[in-house]
């Protein structure tokens, strides 16, 4: 498995536009197979989404790490994940990071996610369960925001949430075939938001209040 992992980072992100080497070393340190359904360990280090519970996805590999990079996430970055899904992006964060909250809708994967991250160790992550287009005010403000569901704006409260200077990744689109990646930076002079864009991406639906509506009104 950790021979895959290195040839994961050196073919999928390395060879692509993944240049920062504290987001390479944390690639080769989570262990992805430890996040992907039992029985589907041989397929964690390929260059692809894989399903999880809940019809729900763990991203790709490729996916996590622009992410990461975009955020510039250092040693004392505070870091909001919304979409907690497997864990395995949080994972990531972490290794970065100072903190991660991450915020997942689904309670039975927020569970598992948390038993995961505990399993294996990650002592500064917090999974919380709930709506994460309303963010996670009560540890507000962050450095760094990663949004792993699509929505079809930036929920306000996620720009309420940013810190000055700091930076957010999320997916946004009118459905779910067109969407792209983008970065909001707010700047640390006057608070102002820009964007820019990484690229076109397929995530799974935002669901919640500031996202898309759930199809049946259900919350799972
Ligand atoms: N980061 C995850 C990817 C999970 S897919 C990983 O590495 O595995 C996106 C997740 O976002 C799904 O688990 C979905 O349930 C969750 N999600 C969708 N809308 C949400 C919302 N409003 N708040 C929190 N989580 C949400």
């Amino acid at each position: 498995m950790e021979q895959a992992r290195h040839r994961m980072v050196d073919e999928q992100l390395a060879r692509r536009d993944i240049q920062d080497a504290r987001v390479l070393d944390a690639m080769r340190r989570v262990p992805r197979h430890a996040f992907v359904p039992a029985g589907r360990e041989h397929e964690a280090y390929l260059d692809r989404p894989l399903p999880i519970a809940a019809q729900q996805t763990i991203s790709q590999p490729y996916i996590v790490a622009l992410t990461a990079q975009a955020l510039r996430i250092g040693p004392d970055t505070r870091v909001l994940e919304i979409g907690a899904g497997s864990g395995y992006a949080a994972a990531v964060l972490a290794e970065l990071a100072r903190e991660v909250v991450t915020v997942e809708r689904h309670p039975l994967l927020a569970a598992e996610a948390a038993a995961r991250l505990t399993s294996l160790r990650y002592g500064n992550i917090r999974v919380v369960t709930g709506d994460g287009t309303r963010g996670y005010p009560e540890r507000a403000p962050y450095d760094a925001i990663a949004v792993t569901a699509s929505g079809p704006r930036v929920p306000k409260a996620l720009l309420d949430q940013l810190a000055p200077g700091g930076r957010m990744v999320i997916p946004i689109g009118p459905d779910e075939h067109q969407q792209e990646l983008v970065l909001v930076t707010r700047s640390p002079e006057d608070g102002r938001f820009s964007e820019h864009r990484l690229g076109a991406v397929r995530f799974v639906p935002l669901v919640g209040e500031d996202g898309w509506a759930c199809a049946d009104g259900a919350w799972d």
